[in-house]
């Protein structure tokens, strides 16, 4: 433990918009100031799509009143320090902290009712995304109620939560919705995963946990890495390259869910024509504006009437979620300890950010060790 000193400084990796600049900045080490904070040491920071978008300057915002924002939304950190009337967590402790903070808009209800990740208003912020600092320093002070635990044992890949969490929250609603019918349980219905980047791997090592006939279908070959890493956790890997979305759908049979992890709208729409008999499409990619596209929309809404079917998008993710993929990350150590585990390709130094960011650092999920290395 590091006792902070008024007027310390850390290190950051920040985005300029203004200037078009990504680099490291030096920022006050953030203090306690209320009986419900806590100071949390950072461990680890995830690099997702979403922080390459910021970093070409498609998306993200800095908070009001700085021209920079500090990057950096999936982490996994432990608790330093914590103030007087803290109860959910204990100096020691490996913490994830929550993305999303609620708008102060009294008639929005989900923020008011703690359910940011339906924020009617759009004025919620979000960490290292969305006008609020994100992970990829030091140390950061936040309230008690945006911290959830991790057990130690998860420690090497407790980083994962936070993308495993857009799942957890997609497969929520699968439940709720499909309660519109006898659905009996997950077993013996089939899933299909667009993508195998991280959030497609992760999706559907949580619906294979549920017991879904688990389907991957992406682009890589089938001698890929990505391929055999489906493989080994029992799900089947369909190549994009080989099949296309019809000669998926004779393979796989009524595809009762479609989760969709690329952001490749082409692609999706493409699947979601051969969605099944009560199926339900899961959107969760956020695609790039490229203007429209041709589309047979006679036929997917043709589809969807005479099939009932759904399809949603789903962004962000509650308490609820997280909780339930810290205790997922535990199930799929236990089912699938190889393949959780090469799901992070390589850990990284702070100042390697600029290949992770800019550059085409490849892998699955990389991630930057931020223990000590943000010090001046
Ligand atoms: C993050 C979410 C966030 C979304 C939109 C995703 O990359 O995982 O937490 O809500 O971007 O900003």
């Amino acid at each position: 433990m590091r006792a902070t000193v008024a007027g310390s400084h850390m290190k950051a990796v920040a985005v300029h918009p203004s200037s078009r600049q990504v680099g490291l900045v030096d920022i006050d080490e953030p203090v306690l100031q209320s009986p419900t904070g806590v100071r949390v040491r950072i461990l680890e920071v995830g690099v997702c799509g979403t922080d390459k978008e910021i970093c070409r300057f498609e998306y993200g915002t800095p908070p009001a009143g700085s021209d920079y924002l500090v990057l950096g939304h999936e982490m996994l950190g432990i608790v330093e320090d914590a103030g007087a009337d803290v109860t959910r967590v204990r100096q020691g402790d490996l913490v994830n902290v929550m993305v999303r903070r609620p708008c102060h808009d009294g008639s929005c209800l989900p923020c008011q009712r703690g359910r940011q990740d339906f924020c009617t208003t759009g004025q919620y912020t979000e960490r290292g995304i969305m006008q609020y600092h994100g992970f990829m320093t030091g140390y950061v002070v936040d309230d008690e109620q945006y911290l959830c635990p991790i057990p130690a044992e998860l420690r090497d890949i407790a980083v994962l939560t936070e993308p495993l969490t857009i799942a957890e929250k997609g497969l929520q609603q699968v439940s709720a919705v499909q309660d519109r019918l006898p659905w009996s349980d997950p077993s013996g219905h089939r899933a299909v995963v667009l993508g195998a980047g991280p959030v497609g791997l992760l999706g559907a090592m949580a619906l294979k946990v549920r017991g879904f006939d688990t389907y991957v279908y992406s682009r890589e070959a089938h001698d890929d890495a990505r391929a055999q890493l489906v493989e080994s956790m029992g799900a089947t890997y369909v190549s994009s390259a080989e099949k296309n979305a019809d000669q998926l759908a004779a393979q796989v049979g009524n595809i009762d869910v479609v989760y969709e992890a690329t952001g490749v709208s082409s692609v999706s729409f493409e699947v979601l024509r051969v969605l099944g008999v009560n199926g339900i499409c899961i959107f969760t990619g956020i695609p790039g504006l490229h203007g429209p596209t041709p589309t047979d929309i006679d036929g997917l809404m043709r589809a969807m009437v005479l099939k009932n079917q759904l399809v949603l998008g789903t962004v962000n993710a509650n308490r609820p979620a997280f909780e339930s993929a810290i205790a997922d990350l535990g199930r799929f150590r236990a089912q699938f300890p190889e393949a959780i585990g090469s799901l992070i390709s390589k850990r990284w130094q702070m100042a390697e950010h600029g290949d992770l960011l800019m550059g085409r650092a490849g892998g699955v999920k990389n991630v930057i060790s931020m223990d000590g290395a943000w010090a001046r």
